[in-house]
């Protein structure tokens, strides 16, 4: 068997702290698996949860000091999922991103309905296999154990084994693809039902973090797959009441309308975060499980399919606005970029913005560098990931739809070989991208208090420059 359970032995820790009774003293439990990342979750001395990591890295933390009663859940160190309950069991939950902004929020009444532990959670794995939005509506259960999944064509089976007390792990024909962790977090009631503690990780490394027990309007999960978890995922369950005001009418079918799912999908940059919302309506079945049936028509109106990750980096340009707002077709990922010819002179990761999966490259930036490459040596990006090539909208407040943000421009880097900023580098440059039709941002605009520019900025975006203004000067 490929199973490998590294548990350590949990209930001797549990008793050694207990008796020994030390503040701090916690237990830390180790899982691994073959084919999946480790992960290792921390306890502190009243048994509580503090962190989770995911093959050494910090993925997920709770603070249980701040109150009893309100216990926030830090997600890749960016996104806070605070939940908050009070005596008579009413709740609230809001996610903030890494600035303290809200980025939603709901309020669980006293009574509030909740709904059965799903049989799996699948939105991290489902995002992994690029699968589009709507997956649900094909998700067939055949055990307690066992569910199918159409994908590309093909019907991939899951089969989750127990491995140890609330672990399991899914394997999809013998290939572990996920682990599926309850996590012991150690506290009772309401709050337990709600802080986010079943724990899904791919085998990729795509994190979710879901509600033990989903509550109408409350926050039902979180996920990412993107390793830095700039970019993150959730959904928000919404009864019927609380969005009577959307032009949904009532359901007329077998199925009982359970409310709708409204679904953000943010964006997290050094300057802020930019959100995506898209309401679905969910449907409960007999067993209280929510589905999502394909179409989903209802009283003549039918909702919106849920969107790609390149639906939604779209979204980002009309939601700013940009104009024009490219195609979804037209964004790459790794793979397309490495066929765009851009990739001969920068590595997708050196291009891409650190807040996005997906990049633009517009084949006049591609030729324009080939142009300046006959007369100059084209260097590096001057801050490789971090903007010098693609933006997202909005990225820079200054130019929120800016030629980075259509990939036309990059900032190059003037560096000399000892590694200081050389004005030689940056006119050679302005006068091959000036020759080349391109626009050559000034350099007494880059630099306006004088001195070396830090980097070369060209656009070939049409513009151009007849004069691209006073050289720059050591
Ligand atoms: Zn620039």
């Amino acid at each position: 068997m490929k199973k490998r359970v590294l548990t350590g032995c949990l209930a001797a820790f549990l008793a050694a702290a207990a008796f020994a009774g030390k503040p701090g003293s916690g237990v830390r439990r180790q899982l691994a698996y073959a084919g999946l990342p480790t992960i290792t979750y921390v306890s502190d001395s009243d048994g509580q949860v503090t962190e989770v990591t995911m093959a050494g890295k910090p993925i997920i933390s709770y603070d249980w000091t701040a109150a009893p009663y309100a216990v926030p859940m830090r997600f890749f160190n960016r996104w806070t999922v605070v939940t908050s309950v009070l005596p008579d069991g009413s709740a609230s939950q809001q996610v903030m991103d890494s600035h303290g902004a809200q980025r939603a929020s709901s309020t669980i009444l006293a009574h509030g309905r909740q709904l059965a532990h799903p049989a799996v959670v699948l939105d991290a794995y489902a995002t992994d296999l690029g699968l589009s939005p709507g997956w649900q509506a094909g998700l067939e259960t055949v055990s307690a154990n066992e569910v199918r999944l159409p994908a590309h064509g093909k019907s991939i089976s899951l089969r989750y084994h127990a491995i140890g007390d609330g672990v399991r792990v899914a394997e999809a024909d013998g290939t572990p693809v996920l682990w599926d962790i309850d996590l012991p977090l150690g506290a009772s009631g309401r709050l337990a039902q709600l802080v986010p503690s079943r724990l899904i990780v791919t085998s990729t490394g795509a994190v979710q973090l879901a509600a033990d027990i989903p509550f109408i309007d409350g926050i039902e999960s979180i996920w990412t797959n993107d390793a830095s978890g700039s970019h993150a995922s959730f959904g928000i369950l919404r009864a019927d009441a609380t969005v009577r005001s959307t032009s949904v009418g009532p359901h007329a079918e077998m199925m009982v309308v359970c409310g709708y799912t409204e679904f953000d999908s943010c964006w997290d940059y050094a300057g802020g975060s930019v959100c995506n919302a898209d309401v679905y309506l969910t449907y409960c079945d007999s067993g209280g499980g929510t589905t999502t049936p394909p179409g989903g028509g209802t009283g003549g109106t039918t909702p919106p399919p849920p969107k790609t990750p390149q639906q939604q980096q779209r979204d980002l340009y009309a939601n700013q606005p940009c104009s024009p707002v490219p195609d979804a077709s037209q964004f790459l990922d790794s793979t397309g970029y490495g066929s765009s010819g851009l990739q001969n002179y920068f590595s997708f990761a050196d291009f891409q913005s650190p807040s996005a999966s997906y990049v633009l490259v517009d084949s006049a930036l591609v030729s324009g560098l080939g142009a300046m490459a006959r007369t100059v040596t084209i260097p590096g990006l001057s801050d490789p990931g971090n903007g010098a090539g693609y933006r997202i909208p909005g990225a820079n407040s200054a130019t929120p739809c800016g030629d980075h943000t259509y990939g036309t421009a990059v900032d190059l880097s003037v560096r000399n070989s000892s590694g200081t900023h050389d004005c030689n580098i940056w006119n050679a440059l302005a006068v091959a991208g000036n020759a080349a039709g391109g626009w050559v941002e000034p350099a007494s605009s880059i630099a306006p208090n004088g001195g070396v520019p830090n980097h070369f900025h060209i656009a070939f975006d049409g513009r151009t420059n007849t004069n691209y203004g006073d050289a720059c000067t050591n």
